[in-house]
């Protein structure tokens, strides 16, 4: 090891890593029927990105898991999401590595414990099927964020990556985020368009995060988030947390999956709800559609970008891993969380900017949350 290593692995060793983004309950169920006895997250896989042994080698205290529904499912999407919701839960139930985290005080407790934090993100506002009643009863499942569409544009707010319908958010969905602020749920405007995310910061009292987002100016995918909106997200209290995808990470990826959700689309008009076989067609392009891997370089260049824009209390870490098919070399897994400190203390961050990167700065948004909400 050298000096760099040394440094990086005490400064990680001490800090609550946190991660925003991590898709492992949805690929339980397109690949195992939600059937946690034909997965083991106890031992080491060869396959996929998460389980427990490669969580604690790369140090992560808190994992957000999605409770991720497709666009395209409107009928029964706040079943969906519930079933999600439910087998997030199962796997804190079944292993005692894990615990459910319901609070930023929680997370520490259950850190000190020498456990892993799970906490519940649901990932598509079409689950609440136009109710606030839906919204008010996933808070009480325990969803502590939402992220309020993910590929295409709801009934309230437009995507990204889909046909604007609303400028930005409708009058609903600007009742959707006062009310997310009133239960102390955090808003995630990782997958909406920019509008709706300026819609969201100019009505949300509450700071709000982005799960899973890198910065535009670094890779021009609709799916990262303009330097003006990362400027009001400073303002806000906020803070950005880093897609893996190579995709939305190496800048000359961005043209290569320019027309991604337009390809997923395509293949959930095809296969219907046969999430096998989207699975498939998704890798297949993947395949056609070779991407620049890129490096934690990449990765910490998006880092950079948002703390020049935003400041260094406005940045994060949300891999989406499991969610994703290329990640940047020296970042394959969520083993690899060390890699990122390693390279911050290679570009001279100090130890109290980095523990805020790893962790710290979404645990003082999540609490922020808690504090502006007024549930009784
Ligand atoms: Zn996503």
């Amino acid at each position: 090891m050298d000096d760099y290593q040394q440094t990086a692995a005490r400064i990680h060793e001490g800090a609550i890593v946190v991660d925003g983004h991590n898709d492992l309950p949805w690929r339980l169920r397109v690949q195992f029927a939600s059937n946690l006895d034909e997965f083991d997250l106890s031992v080491r896989h060869e396959d996929g990105h998460t389980d427990i042994p490669r969580l604690r080698e790369g140090g992560v205290g808190a994992q957000f898991f999605a409770a991720y529904v497709p666009s395209e499912i409107e009928e029964g999407a706040a079943r969906y999401a519930t079933e999600q919701i439910d087998l997030i839960k199962n796997l804190a139930t079944r292993y005692p590595d894990l615990e459910m985290a319901y609070s930023a005080d929680d997370v520490r407790r259950i850190v000190a414990s020498d456990k892993i934090a799970a906490l519940i993100g649901i990932e598509g506002g079409h689950t609440i099927e136009n109710s606030l009643v839906v919204l008010r009863e996933f808070y009480g499942l325990g969803a502590r964020y939402m992220t309020l569409t993910h590929a295409s544009s709801t009934d309230w707010a437009d995507a990204a990556t889909d046909d604007p319908r609303h400028d930005g958010l409708s009058e609903f969905g600007e009742d959707v985020v006062r009310e997310m602020n009133r239960l102390g749920m955090l808003v995630d405007i990782s997958h909406i368009s920019p509008e709706a995310m300026k819609d969201v910061l100019r009505v949300s009292e509450a700071p709000v995060i982005a799960s899973h987002s890198g910065a535009l100016a670094i890779n021009d995918h609709a799916r990262n988030i303009p330097d003006d909106v990362l400027r009001l997200v400073a303002e806000n209290g906020g803070v950005v947390m880093v897609n893996f995808y190579s995709g939305f990470v190496v800048p000359e990826a961005a043209d290569v999956v320019r027309n991604l959700f337009d390809v997923v689309r395509d293949l959930r008009a095809q296969y219907g709800d046969d999430e096998e076989a989207v699975e498939e067609g998704w890798r297949t392009w993947s395949a056609e559609n070779p991407i620049p891997q890129g490096t934690v370089s990449d990765l910490v260049d998006h880092i950079d970008h948002i703390v020049n824009q935003a400041g260094i209390d406005h940045v994060g870490l949300g891999s989406d891993f499991d969610g994703i098919t290329v990640s940047p070399v020296g970042l394959e897994d969520v083993s690899k969380f060390p890699a990122i400190t390693e390279e911050l203390v290679r570009r001279g961050y100090t130890e109290e900017d980095i523990v805020k990167i790893l962790g710290e700065n979404c645990l003082r948004v999540l609490a922020a949350a808690e504090s502006v909400a007024q549930r009784d």
